[in-house]
């Protein structure tokens, strides 16, 4: 037998392993009760309470374990304590649910900054790995991956609470003419310029802006139908238009095509996106520097 196995037989010692162990459901984020003969229960405790706060993670990685299907672990600083969390996705009686492991690692753990490292000076290294795992380094936008893992969290929410989505889909126009004429490092200055007008229209927490790929962007709007969405996304348009970029005695100026949809209920992530890329070649094959929805 796996030596593990017959240690954990004790609860007692499963408990030095871990601080808690608990069942969450990670989309309504509340704590779940278990036992062999009623199976799962709702307890109406919200999960952040273990955190001290009343707010969602922001960076939740039960609900990352339970939409990709794979465990994750996150490193967390809160009320000066160093917390190691592991989301593992499991199935009891058919519900998926995720088993979150906790453990408190301030006095315990060693990070490897070769120098006296103390709590403090370890927030930022926990900072800057998790600004590191969700965010594009060249123009500071949130990254694909991030984008994938929290599309499908935001959909949900919406269908829940029966409130309206936009989403867009930006590509630059001709931008391999930029780099095929200025070179690579202007075509970058020209990414972060445009990286940082969507940005600046990115106003409120509920809102989202993407680096999708190369030189494709993505904007989330939640709570903006369809109407507003496009005089949001057509200033989005016409600003980028008119920004001019000074690089090596050049003026340029940059445009994007975009493809903007809303969500219907009921569709997922998956096909919203979808739709939006379909607009978005729309808008290409239409003339470019347009918006399509
Ligand atoms: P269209 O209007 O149809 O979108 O044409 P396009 O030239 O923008 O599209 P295409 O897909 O042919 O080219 C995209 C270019 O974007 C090619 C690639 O070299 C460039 N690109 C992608 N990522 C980067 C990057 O990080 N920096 C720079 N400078 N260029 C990039
Ligand atoms: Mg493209
Ligand atoms: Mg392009």
């Amino acid at each position: 037998m796996n030596p593990l196995y017959a240690l954990l037989e004790s609860q007692d010692n499963f408990l030095h392993i871990y601080d808690i162990i608990r069942l969450v459901d990670p989309q309504r984020g509340e704590l779940l009760e278990f036992d062999r003969s009623s199976g799962i229960k709702k307890t109406g405790v919200s999960c952040c309470d273990v955190f001290g706060t009343d707010e969602r993670c922001q960076n939740c990685t039960s609900i990352r374990a339970f939409y990709s299907n794979k465990t994750m672990v996150k490193l967390e600083y809160s009320n000066g304590k160093v917390l190691l969390i592991l989301s593992v996705p499991i199935t009891v009686n058919g519900d998926q649910v995720v088993a979150e492991l906790v453990k408190d690692i301030s006095d315990s753990m060693t990070v490897d900054i070769r120098d006296h490292s103390r709590v403090d000076k370890v927030t930022s290294v926990i900072q800057s790995l998790n600004k590191l795992a969700t965010t594009d380094a060249m123009t500071g936008l949130f990254n694909r991956r991030y984008l994938d893992e929290k599309m499908s969290e935001i959909v949900e929410e919406c269908q829940k609470n029966t409130q309206p989505l936009c989403c867009a889909m930006l590509d630059l126009d001709n931008f391999k003419n930029v780099n095929d004429t200025y070179g690579h490092p202007v075509g970058d200055k020209v990414l972060a310029t445009t990286a940082h007008t969507i940005a600046s229209y990115i106003r409120r927490s509920s809102d989202l802006a993407a680096r999708y790929g190369g030189e494709e962007f993505f904007m989330l709007f939640t709570g903006v139908d369809l109407e507003s969405g496009r005089n949001i996304l057509e200033r989005v348009r016409q600003q980028i238009e008119q920004t001019t970029i000074e690089v090596d005695g050049h003026t340029l100026s940059a445009t994007v095509s975009i493809g903007m949809a809303e969500f219907i209920p009921g569709e997922s992530a998956h096909d919203l996106l979808t739709r939006c890329d379909k607009l978005l070649y729309l808008a290409k094959k239409n003339g470019k520097n347009r918006l399509e929805c």
